[in-house]
């Protein structure tokens, strides 16, 4: 964009009209880059069926980075994460502690939706790892909060079980981000007295990390 405007400056054409017109950093190129290759990505099977490809949402300077497993249908035809039954649960959850989901970034594990949404395998998710990787590079989030199994064993690399995982501090691979494991909003749906732990996860990670 900015060598656009230099090569319109230099052309003489009047651009002073034109509002949109904050530059954007180094972070903010590289993240749209980002999303361009996700958008037209056709490394997996996954590609052949989707609708749309559901990149990352929210705010690009959160401290919070949450990740899902994978879109649903209404994500798929929409493009945005967490925008159905999960999705208001999710919001609910975020709001009970005063946050709006413009506070937060959320993102999935992989980007296209599974057919009948089954769980990702693990060629999906190996090509598509290195979007999220670079999703919380540009981020540079200070907790990351993994929803469900699937995020978990993959971010983790590990087959213990979410009662294991839960109510504990980890760290997103080699870095000291602190990582923290949730139970999924769509198993809350279905096993609803499971919400008094993610309650207990959610003072636990406000103690231990003082964020939001
Ligand atoms: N479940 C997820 O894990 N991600 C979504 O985006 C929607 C439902």
């Amino acid at each position: 964009m900015l060598r656009k405007k230099e090569l319109l400056r230099l052309m003489n054409i009047d651009i002073s009209w034109y509002k949109n017109n904050v530059p954007l950093n180094n972070n903010d190129l590289r993240y749209r880059d980002l999303e361009l290759e996700a958008t037209n990505c056709d490394q997996c099977i996954l590609s052949e069926s989707r609708n749309k490809v559901v990149f990352g949402k929210g705010d690009k300077k959160s401290k919070i980075f949450i990740i899902g497993e994978a879109p649903g249908k209404d994500e798929d035809l929409n493009g945005e994460p967490f925008i159905g039954r999960a999705g208001k649960l999710l919001t609910e959850i975020l709001q009970s502690i005063q946050l709006q989901r413009s506070d937060v970034y959320i993102t999935n594990t992989i980007k296209c939706r599974p057919p009948e949404n089954r769980n990702p395998n693990s060629d999906e998710i190996s090509s598509c790892s290195h979007f999220l990787d670079k999703e919380i590079e540009l981020i540079s989030p200070k907790v990351i909060i993994l929803l469900g199994r699937v995020a978990a064993e993959t971010i983790l690399n590990t087959t213990k079980s979410m009662s294991e995982l839960r109510g504990k501090i980890h760290y997103y691979k080699d870095t000291k981000i602190p990582t923290l494991v949730f139970y999924h909003p769509a198993y809350l749906l279905r096993s609803p007295y499971k919400k008094r732990e993610v309650w207990e996860d959610i003072l636990y990670m406000k103690r231990e990390i003082h964020v939001s």
